[in-house]
């Protein structure tokens, strides 16, 4: 079929729209038909959608008398006649299946093939399943598309699942008749290129959280990390040293003690990389030198880590609010020791301000959070975002880390257990070091530099090997 054939496919599908036939003076538009093979989960949730869409379905099948129960209004007919009677045939069958249809070639010559498979493992197969069956048919026009829906999601439509069709394909019309199809299914569609992209595709549905599994572990290893710490120094210690039995502690207090400290260091990894890359660019004097790759992977999970810092923070923030008030303040142990506190007012601006940073902190560290979802973060303009998430952020990681200073306040660097300083100790490290790497690179004339940098200025070697000063 030729190239009419399958322009009458683009141009059969009409797009959604009022009917310009008035009620009584004409007969509606013929419905287009299109064909799938295979009756079972995808096939039958598809051919329901298609129809709910307006089409005529028709099924290949093997067996066409005994299918099962097919959606209303579809008939069901050997492979060959279903193939014969649309120009468009959705593949909803396993790629083991595939060799069959070699011998409906003739049938099948100029006609669009849609292949929705998926495989079960990565690299099973040392071609696509898409680029198979263009081998297997190659007088077909092949398109990748739909296997990134599940027939669950296909059954309940686009406002309850996914919105995006994935499609890619070596011709443009076949593309586009396909393309208007997901549309007028009320999905959105998205070209992905060429039939060499099938692969990547036919890997989406089997990736497992790609870009969340570096921030998971070191969330799972830092959690673990600070645990024995704070065990060893508060239950451990304890024991051996004055035989007291602290084991209590560890369910609330101690878990409250871990969740901020890999909340606040989560939060500094986050931003550490942005000024990394900084000083690399004032370094070498470019930005069109790639950075190492250690650097591109941990600024593409920025997010990821931002986001599990907020949990392990909203975290905190919940066991702060179950530990009673007299607990935090240490009021039983006075009482069970019969002391009173005498009030102090800089011990009362210390404990203030310390709530007060905690709160300020998180309340900005949950807008840093909620911006960065999609659906708002395409709401704000490129402005807003940056300043949201890099003045802000700042500010966050600077609240934070305030907070922690207080809650050490004059017991900083005096309190040793064995060698050990206090676990929290261990969580100023880095957002310290990033803060004074971050006012090093506002010095206005570092930030000169820096911006000349980002806007294209390249230091280059003269011919007598100085170079132009970098600092203006
Ligand atoms: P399924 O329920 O097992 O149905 C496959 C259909 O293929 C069968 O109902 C059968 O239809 C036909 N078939 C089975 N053996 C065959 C053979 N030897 N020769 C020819 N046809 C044969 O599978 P499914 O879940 O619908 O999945 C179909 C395709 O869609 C797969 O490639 C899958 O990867 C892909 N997919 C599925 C989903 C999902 O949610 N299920 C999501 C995305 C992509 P007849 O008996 O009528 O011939």
């Amino acid at each position: 079929m030729s190239a009419d054939k399958l322009s009458s496919v683009s141009k059969e599908v009409k797009p959604e729209s009022m009917s310009l036939y008035p009620l009584g003076t004409a007969a509606a538009p013929e419905q287009e038909l299109l064909c799938i093979f295979g009756t079972g989960d995808l096939g039958r949730s598809l051919g329901q959608r298609l129809l709910h869409s307006g089409y005529r379905v028709v099924y290949g099948s093997r067996r066409p008398h005994s299918c099962g129960p097919l959606p209303q209004g579809a008939q069901a007919m050997s492979h060959e006649a279903a193939a014969q009677s649309a120009s468009l045939v959705f593949l909803c069958i396993h790629r083991e299946h595939y060799d069959f249809l070699e011998t409906l070639a003739p049938q099948l010559q100029g006609k669009v093939l849609v292949d929705v498979s998926n495989n079960l493992k990565k690299n099973l197969y040392p071609e696509a399943n898409a680029e198979c069956l263009q081998r297997l048919i190659p007088g077909a026009y092949v398109v990748k598309a739909f296997n990134t829906l599940s027939a669950w999601a296909l059954q309940n439509g686009p406002s309850d699942a996914n919105r995006q069709v994935y499609l890619c394909g070596n011709g443009a019309e076949a593309k586009q008749a396909v393309a208007e199809v997901a549309t007028k299914l009320g999905f959105a569609a998205l070209d992905r290129g060429s039939l060499s992209a099938a692969k990547e595709l036919e890997d989406f549905p089997l990736q497992l959280f790609p870009e969340w599994r570096m921030p998971l572990y070191v969330a799972v290893g830092l959690t673990a990390f600070i645990f024995v710490y704070v065990v060893i120094r508060d239950v451990v210690y304890a024991y051996v040293e004055q035989g007291e039995d602290n084991s209590f502690r560890i369910m609330v207090s101690l878990a409250n003690k871990v969740f901020p400290i890999v909340s606040l260091i989560m939060l500094s990894l986050c931003y550490l990389p942005g000024v990394i890359a900084g000083f690399i660019q004032l370094y070498r004097g470019t930005k069109y030198r790639r950075f190492p790759d250690w650097l591109d992977r941990w600024m593409l999970c920025r997010k990821q880590l931002g986001l599990v810092a907020l949990g392990f923070a909203f975290l905190h923030m919940v066991y702060t609010l179950i530990i009673p008030i007299r607990y935090v303040t240490g009021a039983p142990y006075y009482f069970k020791n019969n002391r009173t506190s005498v009030f102090d007012t800089t011990t009362a601006w210390r404990s203030d301000s310390y709530y007060s940073m905690g709160i300020l902190g998180f309340g900005l560290f949950l807008l840093l959070g909620i911006t960065s979802l999609p659906s708002v973060s395409n709401a704000l303009s490129w402005r807003e975002f940056s300043f949201i998430q890099s003045k802000l952020g700042y500010l966050t990681v600077f609240f934070c880390t305030f907070h922690t200073y207080l809650y050490g306040w004059d017991k900083f660097l005096r309190t040793y257990k064995w060698y050990m300083p206090p676990a929290y100790m261990l969580s100023l490290v880095l957002p310290s070091v990033l803060i004074v790497l971050k006012l090093l690179l506002l010095l206005p004339c570092v930030d000169r530099s820096l911006t000349r940098i980002r806007q294209g200025w390249e230091r280059t070697d003269t011919q007598d090997g100085s170079e132009k000063p970098l600092l203006t």
